[in-house]
Formats: structure tokens, sequence, C-alpha cells
């Protein structure tokens, strides 16, 4: 089978103020690191407020229609801007991952990968925050359990930043397992290992600043892979943030793009394991354009080695 790539141009169009790491150019990177690979190129739909309502109330999406601006930027807290095409391209990029989610159950494809901006997986019930609008992993997570009606799915959220949100939207989902591994300290200051969600289904492994890539390994070997593999989720999201690359900006990890390509072929045996290779990730973080772009690409290699 083939990965598919699931994109759209109007996540183009969320112009971030000048200066701020969460840029178009993050995406632009990316599409040419991936333009010449074999991929099957979807473009995303707009998500549906059906699914979008799974994880936050109506007045999540009304709040953020009444934020948009016309012509230039509002901000909705100091990280968190909206531009006159944000909303379109939040759509989009939930869009993308229910449609990747769609892909991979129907045998389109193997596996995915969502290239989206804005990111999501700080968005908290209400409250749109570090860059994001809707928590689009744990949309697409909650998605796969009620529209596709799977008994169990994991989150692996290996974004350098505590996965806040999408901890916040499946707490109480005994039905989805959440890895997330964060710097810490680091903002926003959450992800301590003694939160473990309503029903033991969180699992938070805090990572020092300056490690490299073989303290993490040792970490997800240790830890992470053997609850993955306990829970037997019928599908793994990746929320695929490349911030824990030693040349990233916001953050003090020292991963090379060799570790990403690891971490991404470790979890892609696991889930030809358990869920015959069903893996949908989703774009989150990662600030240093180049590194972004190179890491991506290794992580979209292993994607595709894995569904060949
Ligand atoms: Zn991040």
């Amino acid at each position: 089978m083939i990965t598919a790539l699931i994109t759209h141009p109007d996540c183009l169009e969320h112009v971030t103020p000048a200066g701020h790491p969460e840029q178009v150019a993050r995406l632009e990177y990316i599409l040419r690191a991936l333009k010449d690979k074999d991929l099957q190129r979807i473009k995303a739909p707009m998500g549906s407020e059906d699914d979008i309502m799974r994880c936050h109330p109506a007045s999540h999406i009304t709040d953020l229609r009444s934020a948009l601006p016309n012509v230039g930027s509002r901000a909705l807290d100091a990280d968190t801007h909206m531009s006159p095409g944000s909303l379109d391209a939040a759509f989009r990029a939930v869009g993308a991952v229910t449609k990747a989610v769609d892909m991979v159950m129907s045998g389109e494809a193997g596996n995915a990968f969502a290239a989206i901006r804005p990111p999501g997986h700080h968005c908290e019930t209400s409250t749109p925050m570090g860059f994001c609008l809707f928590g689009n992993v744990a949309i697409g997570a909650k998605y796969a359990l009620e529209h596709h009606g799977l008994k169990r799915v994991a989150v692996v959220d290996f974004d350098v930043h505590h996965g806040n949100g999408t901890q916040d939207l499946l707490w109480n989902e005994a039905r989805a397992l959440v890895i997330t591994s964060q710097q810490m300290p680091l903002w926003p200051g959450t992800g301590e290992r003694s939160d473990k969600g309503g029903h033991d289904n969180i699992v938070n492994l805090p990572i020092p600043p300056e490690s490299a890539g073989d303290q993490m390994r040792a970490l997800y070997t240790s830890e992470a892979f053997p609850r993955l593999r306990a829970f037997k989720p019928e599908m793994i999201f990746i929320s695929a943030g490349f911030d824990a690359h030693q040349d990233d900006p916001l953050a003090n990890l020292n991963w090379s793009t060799d570790d990403f390509k690891w971490l991404t072929q470790e979890l892609c045996k696991i889930a030809d394991e358990i869920c015959d290779g069903r893996v949908v990730s989703a774009l989150e973080g990662g600030y240093d354009l180049d590194a972004l772009a190179e890491a991506v690409a290794a992580h979209v290699d292993a994607l595709m080695e894995a569904s060949a």
C-alpha cells in the first residue's frame, strides 16, 4: 500500500505576525521536501462541526468565528493569532486528520501524514493556545472511535512541548491511550508523570533539557512501547512535532533527524504487529525551517517504508 499525504492550500492562508515561529514558510518547506516522493496526494476536506464537537463545545467554534478578523491579525493570547484565513485552515487541519483516518481504515492508504497548520495539541476543550485552534489529533482519535467504531486507539505525541490539549480532551476517554513525551521544564509547564488521566490512560514522559536522542530511545523502549503493545490500539496516531531537533530555536533537546526516523520506524513496527500498520500522523511543531523539512522527510520516508 501507499502512504497518503493530506494537506490543503488553505493551510498556507493562516498568517501569523512577522517573526512568529509558527509561520507559513514551515509548510512551504515541508511540501518542497516531500515533492518528489511517491505519495498519494490528497486535498484535505473541511472538517465537520460534528466531528469537532466530539472534543469541543459548540461555543468554542462560535468564539473562534467571532474572533476571526476581516483584515490583519487578532491575538487570542500572547502566542496564538488568527488572520482572515485561519478558520478555514483550522477546519482543513481537522478534515485532513479525519480524511486520513478514513483512508487508512478503508485500505486506500497504508498510513498517512497530514501536513497541516495550525497545529492542534495545545488546544484545550474551550481554550485555544500555543498556536492551536482545534485539537486535530484528539478529534481524529474520537472520530476513529465513534465514526469507525474502533474499540481502542493510541496517540503518541513526540513534540518537544507537552500535549496539554490532547491530554485535556482525552483525559476521561478510557478507549484512548495518550503517550506524550516532553522536555521538562518547558512551556506550557504541565506534563508531570503523576498526571495519568481518568482511567490511567495518559502516560507523561518528561525528558530533561539538553538530553540527546539516546535518552529518548531508551525512554520509549522501556516505557512507551510496552504500554502501547499492552494496550493493543487498533490505530496509532502520531502528534508529530519536530521541535526536539537539536537545531530548533524553541527548546533544548538534541535529537537528530535520524532519531525522528528511528522513532517513526519503531512506531510503525508496533503498528504492524498489533493493528495492520494503521498509523495516522499529523504535523504539530518544529520551528527551524531546514531541520523541520529534513526531519519531516525522514518521518515520511519511514512511513513509506512501512506501508510499502
Ligand atoms: Zn512544540
